[in-house]
């Protein structure tokens, strides 16, 4: 780190507002160690850590960009969309949010119903725990489960118990995709498509995908994320250029006991590639 004094950005960040298990100060304090100069907040479907995460940015001296991660639907896939520099006043953005939030708990409430009756474990009882979180996900309940010795660890929890063939699972229902895209853009936000390596598309499927993003009004592809292989960088970098988009990057850190995603890491950035830094318009430091 001595030998790179250059302050680490990072586009992609969860608090305990969503399924972070710091809270936006404790977040902001472990970037400042870790040498991030620039962080986004990006909770999942919620804006309700942004204020404190933004005090505690302005006090340490990092620049801070308001940002959130929204859930939407694309074929009947779950798609993720990074906002950075979300309007948190603007009406239309904020009943969005409610709108998701709500089918947020309704759906932890089907699936503590079915673990409930199908699993009899006290699916009931962890859900309304889980609900607890302003934007409560599944991690949530992932997190419950290991906690009372339902699975190893949050990933078994999630193949034992919550992902397709498991006795919580339920589809989720989320925006769609293009509604989403209309809200970030509407109030101002930049759009970028959250980690496109991840999603299970055919190559075919993933160029449609980004070519309707692009079609919305998106202007960046998370090109580099901690964890990436090197192949889904040069698969993801091909995109960029094809589609002419700028290059989002970041940790997805959620928990400071997960060892691969550290605060501010990510890969270099392909050749050619540009940065969605030069498309923020908050202050820099
Ligand atoms: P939800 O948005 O309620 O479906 O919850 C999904 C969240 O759980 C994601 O944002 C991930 O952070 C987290 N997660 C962790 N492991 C898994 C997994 N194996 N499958 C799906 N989600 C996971
Ligand atoms: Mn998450
Ligand atoms: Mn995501
Ligand atoms: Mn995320």
């Amino acid at each position: 780190m001595d030998a790179n004094p250059e302050r680490l950005v990072d586009f992609h960040t969860h608090s305990h507002y969503s399924d972070g298990v710091l809270s936006p100060a404790a977040l902001v304090e472990r970037a400042r160690g870790r040498n991030v100069g620039t962080l986004a907040l990006t909770d999942h479907d919620t804006v309700a850590g942004l204020a404190e995460a933004r005090a505690a940015c302005d006090a340490a001296g990092m620049r801070f960009v308001a940002g959130v991660e929204l859930s939407a639907q694309w074929r009947g896939q779950a798609i993720h969309l990074v906002g950075l520099e979300v309007d948190t006043t603007h009406a239309g953005f904020n009943a969005h949010l409610d709108g998701v939030l709500e089918r947020r708990r309704a759906r932890l409430a089907e699936i503590g119903d079915r673990l409930e009756r199908k699993a009899r474990l006290p699916g009931r009882e962890l859900a309304t725990l889980a609900s607890r979180s302003t934007s409560p996900t599944r991690l949530h309940l992932a997190r419950l489960l290991v906690e009372r010795g339902h699975a190893k660890d949050t990933q078994d929890a999630f193949d034992r118990w919550l992902n397709k063939d498991g006795a919580g699972h339920v589809p989720a229902e989320w925006p769609a995709f293009a509604d989403a895209m209309a809200v970030l853009r509407d109030s101002g936000a930049l759009p970028v498509l959250a980690h496109p390596h991840r999603y299970r598309l055919s190559a075919g499927g993933l160029r449609e995908l980004v070519a309707a993003f692009v079609q919305a009004g998106g202007v960046a592809l998370e090109a580099s994320m901690a964890g990436m292989s090197p192949n889904d960088a040069d698969r993801i970098a091909s995109l960029c250029r094809r589609f002419q988009l700028l290059a989002s990057m970041g940790s997805d850190f959620h928990d400071p006991s997960v060892p691969w995603n550290p605060l501010g890491r990510w890969l270099k950035l392909a050749a050619g590639l540009e940065p969605v830094t030069q498309r923020l318009t908050s202050p820099a430091r």
